[in-house]
């Protein structure tokens, strides 16, 4: 099994899909390698493009900020990533060919990091890793068995930042949700 650093130095020469001619820099992910949370969006946006860091944004922004008040932490002691690591054009939603594309990066990330507790931001992140079509609406508000751990899906911050009100509570909750499951033994973390 390859470490974390060499599956981003492998995933840095990508040319796997078209998105690779399209970008200033991979965005592999960032964060605490031995995180028990993780979070994965669905991809970079221009600012993430131009750093090279995911969620550095205003939807960044408002996960920082969420992470603080709901869970009293900081971005560094946990680990985020995306669906893809490179920017779709014009902020468009990633096609199939490139989810199936990156996807053994993102498998590697959790295969390595083994999260105790993974939030799904959005639905191509939910829908991506529950292997479901159903939606995030229906989805989120309960956690699942997910790999070594459990899966807690919540609204993308970006939906949030849209909507405000109830899609911001609703983010609120499954953070505290994800924090409870946290805090309990990993066979048990799925007991909500
Ligand atoms: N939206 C995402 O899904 N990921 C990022 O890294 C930034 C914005």
């Amino acid at each position: 099994m390859p470490t974390l650093s060499e599956v981003e130095r492998d995933a840095a020469g990508c040319t796997r899909c078209p998105l690779a001619a399209g970008r200033t820099h991979v965005v592999f992910g960032a964060g605490n390698a031995n995180a028990d949370l993780m979070f994965v969006g669905e991809g970079p946006g221009a600012e993430e493009d131009r750093q090279g860091l995911p969620f550095v944004g205003r939807s960044g922004q408002l996960l920082d900020r969420l992470l603080a008040e709901e869970l009293g932490i900081t971005r560094d002691t946990v680990y985020i990533g995306n669906c893809v690591k490179c920017r779709p054009p014009g902020n468009r939603d990633p096609l199939p060919l490139e989810l199936d594309a990156c996807g053994p990066y993102l498998e590697a990330q959790i295969e390595l990091i083994q999260p105790k507790v993974v939030v799904t931001l959005g639905n191509f992140a939910t829908k991506r890793l529950l292997a479901t079509d159903v939606g995030i609406t229906k989805l989120r508000g309960r956690s699942y068995p997910f790999r070594t751990g459990v899966l807690i899906p919540t609204f993308h911050p970006a939906a949030a930042l849209r909507a405000g009100g109830e899609t911001l509570a609703a983010m609120r909750a499954d953070l505290i949700r994800a924090k409870e499951a946290m805090g309990r033994p990993r066979a048990q973390a799925g007991a909500s």
